[in-house]
C-alpha cells in the first residue's frame, strides 16, 4: 500500500516545527525516525494531512547529566542510547532492554520520543520510563510543562500531548547507590513485540534490606502497568525468593492482559508471574554486587 496523500513539511527549527503543529493539530503528525508512523500511513491506517519532519533539530536529540537527571532529547535514536556510556553508567536498565526492541535497521533510525509518543502497550521504553519515575517535556508554541510517566500514558496509543504539543525531553532520575535493575520479555521471535515484559528496579540500603522496588510491565494492558502493590511488599523486606514469589503474585493481580491469538489472557499472566520473579532475581544481585 501507499500512504495517503500528504504536505511535507521540514522543520529546522523546534520553534518552526511547533508553529506548523499549532496551525495543522490533530491534522499534522511529527516525523521522528518514521519506524511506527509510516507502515501506520502506508496501511491507511491514519492519513495526516500534513507531515513536519524533526529530523534536521539537532537540538532535539542528545543525552546529558544535571543534578542527578538524565535528560534524553527526543530525537535521541535507539541506536545512541544503546551506544551511550552515561546510560550505560547510571541507568544500565536501558542499555539491557534496548537490543529487545525491534532489529538494529530500526533501532539506526527510531527515536525515544516517537516511540514514547507513540505509546504502543506492548512497547518496552514506556514500562521502562514508568518503572525510573520519568517525567516527560511537552512542549507547544506558547507553553511548556513536565508531565509524569504515570500521567502520560492514557491507553493504547494515546498519550497526555495536546494537539499542538511536541514531546521534546525525557527527564529520567539516576539510582541511588546499592540499586539494581533487570528488563525481562518474552516474544515469540527476537525483535517482535513483547507478549509481556517487566522493568523491576530495587534500591537496598548497607544491611541489604530493600529500601525502594517498582515494577512495570508492558504488554499486559492498554498502557504500562505498575505493580504498586507488588513493589511495596518488597521494601523494608530483605529480598529472599518467598519474597519475589510473594511479589509475583500481587503483579499477576495487577496487570490486565488482553488476550490475542499469539496468547491467551491466562498464559500471558503466569507469564508475568515467572518474568518478576527472574527479574527480582536479578536486579536483587545486581543491587548488591553491580550492573
Ligand atoms: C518490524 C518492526 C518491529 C518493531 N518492534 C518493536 C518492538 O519490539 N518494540 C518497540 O517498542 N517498538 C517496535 N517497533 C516500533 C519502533 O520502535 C518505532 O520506531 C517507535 O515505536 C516509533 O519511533 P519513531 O522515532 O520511529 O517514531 P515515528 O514512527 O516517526 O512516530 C511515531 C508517532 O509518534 C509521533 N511523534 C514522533 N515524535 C514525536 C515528538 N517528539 N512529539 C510528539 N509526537 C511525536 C508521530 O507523529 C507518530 O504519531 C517496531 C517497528 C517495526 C517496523
Amino acid at each position: 500500500m501507499k500512504p495517503a496523500p500528504f504536505r511535507y513539511i521540514v522543520a529546522h527549527s523546534i520553534e518552526e516545527a511547533l508553529a506548523a503543529k499549532a496551525e495543522h493539530g490533530e491534522e499534522g503528525r511529527f516525523l521522528a525516525g518514521g519506524q511506527s508512523l509510516v507502515p501506520a500511513m502506508n496501511f491507511r491506517l491514519v492519513q495526516p494531512a500534513v507531515l513536519i519532519d524533526l529530523n534536521p533539530i539537532s537540538e532535539l536529540a542528545g543525552i546529558e547529566r544535571a543534578d542527578g537527571v538524565l535528560r534524553i532529547g527526543a530525537m535521541t535514536r535507539y541506536r545512541a542510547l544503546e551506544r551511550d556510556a552515561i546510560v550505560w553508567r547510571d541507568l544500565p536498565l536501558i542499555t539491557h532492554a534496548l537490543p529487545e526492541i525491534a532489529h538494529p535497521q530500526i533501532r539506526n533510525r527510531g527515536t525515544i520520543g516517537g516511540n514514547l509518543a507513540n505509546a504502543d502497550p506492548a512497547s518496552e521504553l514506556p514500562a521502562i520510563v514508568r518503572a525510573l519515575g520519568g517525567r516527560l517535556r511537552a512542549r507547544s508554541a506558547i507553553s511548556e510543562r513536565t508531565i509524569k510517566a504515570a500521567d502520560f500514558f492514557v491507553g493504547a496509543l494515546t498519550t497526555a500531548l495536546a494537539a499542538d504539543e511536541m514531546l521534546s525531553a525525557i527527564e529520567l532520575p539516576v539510582l541511588p547507590a546499592r540499586s539494581g535493575t533487570a528488563f525481562l520479555e518474552m516474544s515469540r521471535r527476537r525483535g517482535d513485540f513483547a507478549l509481556a515484559g517487566v522493568a523491576a528496579v530495587v534500591t537496598l540500603d548497607a544491611e541489604e534490606i530493600c529500601r525502594n522496588a517498582r515494577l512495570a510491565y508492558c504488554g499486559l494492558g492498554d498502557r504500562p502497568i505498575h505493580a504498586t502493590a507488588a513493589a511495596q511488599s518488597l521494601i523494608g523486606e530483605r529480598l529472599s525468593e518467598a519474597a519475589f514469589a510473594e511479589a509475583a503474585r500481587l503483579a499477576q493481580d495487577a496487570v490486565d492482559p488482553q488476550g490475542s491469538v499469539h496468547a491467551s489472557k491466562g498464559y500471558q499472566r503466569h507469564l508475568a508471574g515467572v518474568l518478576t520473579r527472574r527479574a527480582l532475581r536479578t536486579a536483587t544481585e545486581r543491587a548488591r554486587h553491580g550492573h
